[in-house]
């Protein structure tokens, strides 16, 4: 029999993946999201525009069964978004009341299981100091003290679904991200995270350019393709375990030899200049100690095999917008002429 999944979220990066990963695996799927997808059409059976934030609109989607529900919906983006401190109230205020709307219709109605996607941000900022030894192992969560108000909100809600399943029974699955990257994701809108933004500027560069880098360079961190962690999150929901834990590669870089590995990709003889910019905790990797033990998994591709993937779409897409602005200019001019 058909399973059937909600996807809330399902107009972001890891959502819109999802639904393409489940409706490959048979599921009838909904999405819901303030938006549809950037770049294609969903292929969710059901796509529902709407406010997470809103508990009738929550409810009303809930008032249906679900096998599985995935809470991916949050008020997110890359460094300059997250650790700017201007978006700080409503990162909190969005992102938990979207929690707390969900919890309470699944409180309601629901039976299904519930993964929700907590973050490598909640990991506390004295432990992410050392070069070598990062330490994100799970329990080291506490004493918290996470680098950003989107950190402490996804701890604060890893709080709350652990306690709905403590106190209402809810089948709760967590899972701590770590740096997700991969193609059909924003690349220049402000939210764009250090992958897809790297991989922008050395698309965008003309031989022989510089581009700059946010920070010393010698922060570190790991990014895992965006088909290893839905191979993840499925992993998870398909166990009896509850989590959190870690879904992220243990391949630990330096955002210098990220911007490197790019560059040889591109075949582009480029420089790189590190200027003033957010930049979060200095060294961060994945542990996936627990996640190998508990579930036996672990990513099996290499961040160099995700990275030619990224850099050749997000290419295609610095050439069509560059295509789309000649046009455009050439047609100014022509009208002009006239
Ligand atoms: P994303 O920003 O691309 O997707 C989030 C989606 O939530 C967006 O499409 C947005 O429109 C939607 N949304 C926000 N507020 C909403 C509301 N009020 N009602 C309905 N929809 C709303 O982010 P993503 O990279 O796909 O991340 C998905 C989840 O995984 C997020 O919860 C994020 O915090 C978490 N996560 C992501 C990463 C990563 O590297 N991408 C790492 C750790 C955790």
């Amino acid at each position: 029999m058909t399973k059937s999944a909600l996807v809330l979220g399902a107009g972001g990066f890891i959502g819109n993946h999802l639904v393409n990963y489940l409706k490959e695996l048979g599921y009838y799927v909904t999405g819901v999201d303030l938006v549809h997808p950037s770049y294609n059409e969903s292929v969710a059976d059901s796509f529902i525009l709407g406010d997470l934030r809103q508990q009738i609109f929550v409810e009303e989607i809930f008032s249906k069964v679900y096998e599985e529900v995935y809470q991916l919906a949050a008020d997110m983006g890359g460094a300059s978004y997250i650790f700017s401190g201007k978006n700080d109230a409503d990162i909190i205020t969005n992102s938990s009341s979207i929690n707390i709307n969900v919890l309470n219709s699944i409180k309601k109605f629901g039976r299904g299981k519930v993964f929700y996607s907590s973050s490598a941000c909640v990991y506390p900022v004295y432990n992410q100091k050392n070069a070598t030894r990062p330490n994100c192992s799970e329990e080291s969560v506490y004493p918290a003290k996470p680098d950003s108000d989107y950190g402490w909100e996804k701890l604060f809600s890893e709080r709350l679904y652990l306690a709905y399943k403590r106190n209402y029974g809810l089948d709760i699955k967590i899972a701590r991200l770590h740096n997700i990257f991969g193609p059909i994701v924003v690349w220049n809108n402000g939210k764009e995270k250090a992958p897809a933004a790297i991989c922008r500027k050395v698309a965008q560069a003309k031989e022989g350019d510089i581009i700059e880098i946010w920070g010393p360079g010698t922060q570190t961190r790991s990014f895992l393709f965006i088909d290893e962690c839905l191979k993840g999150i499925r992993r998870l929901m398909d166990s009896t375990e509850a989590g959190p834990l870690n879904i992220g590669s243990e391949e630990m870089i330096t955002i210098n030899d990220l911007a490197r590995q790019i560059i040889k990709i591109s075949e582009k003889n480029l420089k790189i200049k590190n200027i003033e910019g957010p930049v979060g905790v200095m060294h961060r990797n994945s542990d996936n100690r627990l996640i190998r033990e508990k579930l036996n998994w672990e990513p099996k591709s290499k961040l160099n095999d995700g990275l030619k993937i990224t850099y050749d779409w997000i290419s295609k897409e610095v050439t069509k917008e560059q295509n789309d602005y000649h046009k455009n200019d050439i047609f100014c001019k022509h009208q002009l002429v006239q």
